[in-house]
């Protein structure tokens, strides 16, 4: 891992990644990595300075040029052969996650491979770079079009995804022929040091793929930075609001993905059991830390009384623990202050008349009396004005809201500020069809909880969950990366003489 040394207190401190090698952190600022099922810090994470940032900038201009002349062949085989080291360091890759992020073992695994895929679609670029000629439009003249790299991107990006959220980003960005300066989660940044060594180990130049650890001084020197052409940010709401506002004022082509608040709608024609089975996975897995995470369960009609009845049990018997253990099928939050938000949350939750049906503020794991766990958490009666159901919680409580019918379902959440993900369950193929075109919501599941696209589809929400003209990775990311150019050529034999003061048609 990014070499680390022992500091006075005792605790590693984790280096930047810049130019193909590590190094040390020169501010006086350092942030505190925590195990969260221990409640102890493992590591410090140092805060950068602009001079920092711009020595990782500098880094990847100086590679851009070599970079972006190499063949995308040439640079679709260093993709394989990085591939082929994150097969090999996989489970060691979600261990990493899994002792920063609280996350269990199995689900870190996945998140390590929804990666991983990621890097594979990136391999098929000369494919996907491919463009479209026209072969004479008119008098001797053909048209084609190119997709050229942008320059250097920056990637600013969330805790939950330690490594699957980088590699929405920076293996389509460097397959196009850009460099990348990664600036990932202060909280887990181990992920991001092991990615930059595994990438350099699988043939890529020095410069390419930068990591440089900070807080808000580093992202605001990201966003200024004359020589970053484009920036790609995962994180809450009132961030990606303020980078995409901020970046684009600054000329910068930016992509913002936010928060959500993620609704499953239990039809009364609904497989009762799958629909349970599908909300606990959904709502309690990761602990609730996902974006795509369903935190709200839509009861139409007469299901409610026996959904809330057969959730009780389910929300009471989950197995919480310290996630490298095989049992646990959920781990900690990711730091004590989060927790506490969370835990206010519920309070809020009970202080405006919701239905508390299962408690989890006090639930403490034995022998881990200090990590940051929280049990699961079950609302009823939750109504639209509450602050529960309004804001993202990002935590493992499920608001129950009851209504009358289909529509009202779809009324009330379109009606919600944020539109990341949805899933209605039913075995209705007309309900389904209608909900999927109806719902204002850029990812749908039918009897799918957590519907996110495959890599080579394009991952994205509309309205306050993402700001900005295109999803992520897929072609979409393709065309992110990439700049547009039209051209036009003919040769001295076809011109004709004189000057033509018309506007050119085709003839
Ligand atoms: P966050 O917004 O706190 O942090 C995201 C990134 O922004 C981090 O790298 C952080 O260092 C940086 N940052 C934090 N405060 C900043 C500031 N004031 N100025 C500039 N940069 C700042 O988010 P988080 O808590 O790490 O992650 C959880 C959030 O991310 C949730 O809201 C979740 O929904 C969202 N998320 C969204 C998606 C999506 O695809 N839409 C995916 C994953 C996570």
């Amino acid at each position: 891992m990014g070499e680390t040394h022992r500091s006075e207190a005792g605790v590693g401190t984790l280096t930047h990644y810049i130019n193909g090698k590590p190094l040390d952190g020169t501010s006086d600022r350092y942030g505190d990595v925590f195990n969260p099922a221990l409640g102890s810090v493992t590591a410090r994470v140092p805060l950068a300075t602009v001079a920092e940032v711009d020595a990782a900038v500098a880094a990847a201009n100086a590679a851009f040029p070599a970079w972006s002349e190499m063949a995308p062949l040439k640079r679709a085989r260093i993709l394989f052969k990085f591939k082929d080291l994150l097969d090999q360091h996989h489970d060691e890759l979600a261990e990493l996650i899994t002792r920063e992020h609280g996350k269990v073992f199995s689900d870190a695994k996945g998140e390590v491979m929804r990666g991983i895929e990621v890097v594979e679609f990136a391999c098929g670029i000369p494919n996907l770079l491919k463009t479209d000629f026209t072969d004479q439009i008119g008098g001797g003249i053909d048209n084609w079009n190119l997709r050229q790299p942008l320059g250097v991107v920056a990637g600013i990006t969330p805790f939950n995804f330690p490594m699957m959220v980088p590699c929405w980003m920076f293996p389509v960005a460097l397959a196009c022929g850009n460099t990348f300066v990664l600036k990932p989660s202060e909280r887990d940044p181990s992920a991001s040091l092991r990615v930059a060594e595994l990438l350099k180990e699988a043939g890529l130049p020095d410069g390419v793929f930068n990591v440089v650890h900070g807080d808000k001084v580093a992202v605001d020197a990201l966003l200024v930075h004359p020589d970053v052409a484009a920036l790609s940010f995962v994180g809450s709401t009132p961030i990606a609001e303020y980078i995409y506002t901020e970046g684009t004022k600054h000329g910068k082509r930016v992509q913002a993905l936010g928060g959500a608040k993620n609704h499953l709608v239990v039809m009364p024609d609904a497989d009762l059991d799958q629909a349970v089975d599908a909300l606990i996975g959904a709502a309690y897995g990761s602990a609730g830390e996902r974006c795509m995470a369903i935190s709200v369960a839509v009861a139409v009609g007469h299901v409610a009384d026996e959904l809330i009845e057969r959730l009780t049990p389910r929300v009471k018997a989950l197995k919480i623990g310290n996630g490298m253990d095989d049992e646990s099928e959920m781990g900690p939050l990711v730091t004590a202050a989060h927790r506490a938000k969370v835990t206010g949350y519920i309070d809020a939750g009970i202080a405006a008349g919701a239905k508390l049906v299962v408690d989890g503020r006090s639930h403490r794991v034995e022998g881990h009396e200090d990590g940051f766990f929280i049990g699961g958490t079950l609302f009823d009666d939750v109504q639209t004005d509450m602050t529960i159901y309004r804001e993202e919680i990002f935590g493992p409580v499920l608001c129950v809201v009851r209504v009358p019918d289909f529509a009202s379902a779809v009324e009330l959440i379109n009606a919600h500020e944020f539109a990341n993900g949805v899933s209605c369950f039913t075995s209705d193929g007309g309900v389904a069809r209608a909900f999927s075109r109806q719902i204002k919501v850029g990812m749908v599941g039918i009897n799918v909880p957590i519907p996110v696209p495959m890599a080579w589809h394009s991952f994205g929400g509309w309205k306050r969950s993402l700001f900005g003209d295109h999803h992520a990775y897929g072609e979409e990311g393709v065309r992110f990366y990439t700049r547009y150019k039209s051209i036009m050529q003919r040769w001295p034999d076809s011109i004709a003489k004189g000057a033509e003061f018309t506007m050119p048609v085709a003839k």
